[in-house]
């Protein structure tokens, strides 16, 4: 039981380690009001992060890496959209 939640505690480490340097890379940005993150279009910048990653844990983990940080990201903040509709 406990090993298992360590596993996942690690596991939500990467994910969020690598959303961290999807931001750095400039493939995804945060709102800056709601700190949402949003999925900045950018294929290139994920592209870097992929490539980062497939050198140091192999292409299979880093895309799977990937696709679970990216489903963190929004296509834009909902809070901002809500404002903007109110
Ligand atoms: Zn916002």
């Amino acid at each position: 039981m406990g090993h298992a939640k360590n596993q996942m505690m690690e596991r939500e480490d990467e994910v969020q380690d690598v959303i961290n340097r999807l931001k750095d890379a400039g493939a995804i940005v945060e709102c800056e009001d709601h700190y949402t993150l949003i999925d900045n279009d950018d294929p290139d910048a994920v592209d870097e992060v992929r490539q980062e990653l497939a050198t140091e844990v192999g292409a299979a983990k880093g895309d799977e890496l990937i696709e679970a940080a990216m489903a963190h990201a929004a296509d834009e903040c909902h809070d901002c959209r809500k404002i903007r509709a109110d």
